[in-house]
């Protein structure tokens, strides 16, 4: 039975859908402002679990992630480099799918964008200026949080008392506000040059929490199951969902909300302005692969801080090569008919204890450890020639079948490590001196299907992407 946190209770709970078999997942995608980085990759990946492991446990997920491609850095940027916003947003967004696609994340089956859902937005508000729990004010409309006595269920803060303090960190909205802790809804244009839509409650633009509440009950309905984000979300942003949604509908908006932990750089938080931010195509740059990063990411828990440390990251790399050895030993391992009983079992308790570990609070450092573990043990067998064709199969289906899971052998993405390569033109020119050219030439054409092109020099083969 699958148990995770639920930030609403606080506490782990069993997981069970509203609608038997199926998930709806709704996960708060990036702002196209820039390239993403190494933190909302982390976020990613840990939501790209979420998605895959309710798969793995037999249900239909439909998985929503909202781009944000309108607010206030994106209207500043764009006009700096005097686009529209469109065609600003464009190349980040394109990015965001090479990056996300790279880190061997599945991309979710509903994507929508800002820009492209204001008359959802513009009915949402309506519907809150009907019930009381929005007004106008000076061009602007606000959320009433006087109006939801609830407010705060989510952070669990209390705001009793804390209206002043709490405000500066809310909003630095300069608009006139009932009480210091509302927060915008719709914004009207500092000036001509901003993007504005014109609809029936104004010309204007919206503000970011309105997006999430109005495209998540779109795609997913008024009452749905999990909303994930990263931590830094809770408040305001989700808290304010809550607000926006529950206050319009009087239902429950979302059932359990899975929040990620913050990403650190070498015990810091990242930050441009001390020189530790990364985004994932600066690690790139630096020479670490998508998988090597990918297994980093996993290799702490969702609800645990990970702290990116290039050692450790150097050492990602190393693990992920020695795994896909690993399989690639066993795949290619001459067996005997026959089933070897010991081996069925340890094949056994690894799916087991696979499932156990990721049913207990997505734990993927468990998986992992599973993972290594039997590594470990499959290898010895192969050394001691004790794997049979039965196990061999069987034990490549499970590596298979985890996979679905953790996405580190590389089953779907078509990027192969530099050690991969390597041994393989090592195979290659080993087949060349034993004069066996129809598996030299083999080796080249797999290599060329994956983009890695061979070039025979006098000094040997060098390969490049
Ligand atoms: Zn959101």
């Amino acid at each position: 039975m699958l148990r995770f946190r639920n930030t609403l209770s606080g506490k782990v709970e069993e997981f069970h859908p509203m609608n038997e078999g199926e998930v709806r997942f709704y996960y708060c995608g990036p702002t196209v402002w820039e390239y993403g980085h190494i933190g909302n990759f982390r976020s990613a990946v840990a939501a790209d679990i979420v998605r895959r492991y309710l798969k793995f446990k037999g249900y239909k997920v439909t998985h929503v992630m909202n781009i944000t491609d309108v607010e206030d850095r994106i209207i500043a940027k764009s006009q700096e480099a005097g686009l529209s916003i469109d065609d600003y947003t464009a190349k980040y967004i394109d990015a965001l799918w090479e990056d996300f696609d790279a880190l061997g994340c599945e991309r979710p089956e509903i994507v929508p964008r800002a820009t492209r859902h204001i008359p959802e937005m513009v009915s949402l508000i309506e519907k809150l200026l009907e019930t009381n729990h929005a007004y106008a004010s000076d061009g602007s409309i606000y959320y009433r949080i006087a109006s939801f006595p609830e407010y705060g269920k989510l952070s669990k803060i209390n705001f009793a008392g804390n209206i002043a303090g709490a405000s500066e960190r809310i909003d630095t909205d300069k608009y006139e506000k009932e009480d210091a802790r509302d927060f915008a809804l719709w914004k009207e244009p500092a000036n001509e040059n901003e993007p504005a839509w014109d609809t029936a409650i104004g010309r204007g633009r919206p503000g970011w929490h309105i997006e999430c509440s109005a495209m998540s009950m779109k795609y997913l309905g008024e009452t749905f199951d999990i909303h994930a984000g990263g931590i830094d979300l809770v408040f305001p942003h989700h808290e304010n969902e809550i607000a926006q949604s529950e206050g319009a509908t009087g239902k429950q908006f979302v059932r359990y909300w899975i929040h990620f932990e913050h990403l650190k750089v070498e015990g810091e938080t990242m930050s441009k302005s001390k020189g530790n931010y990364y985004t994932y195509r600066d690690l790139k740059a630096k020479g670490y692969s998508a998988a090597g990063i990918r297994y980093f990411l996993l290799s702490v828990p969702y609800n645990k801080q990970i702290n990116l440390n290039f050692d450790v990251l150097a050492g990602a790399e190393k693990t992920v090569a020695g795994l896909r050895d690993f399989r690639a030993r066993l795949n290619e391992a001459k067996t005997e008919p026959g089933m070897n009983e010991a081996l069925h079992d340890i094949a056994l308790r690894a799916a087991e204890e696979f499932e156990a570990g990721m049913d207990d609070d997505l734990n993927t450092s468990v998986a992992l450890a599973v993972v290594h573990n039997l590594s470990r043990e499959v290898n010895t067998a192969l050394a001691r020639k004790k794997v049979k064709e039965e196990n061999k199969q069987e034990l490549l289906e499970l590596l298979k079948r985890i996979d679905t899971v953790l996405n580190i052998f590389g089953a779907e993405s078509n990027e192969m490590l530099d050690s991969e390569i390597q041994s393989l033109i090592d195979e290659r020119q080993e087949a060349r001196r034993r004069r066996d050219f129809h598996r030299s030439d083999e080796i080249r054409d797999e290599l060329a299907s994956r983009g890695i092109i061979l070039e025979d020099t006098k000094d040997g083969v060098r390969w490049r992407r």
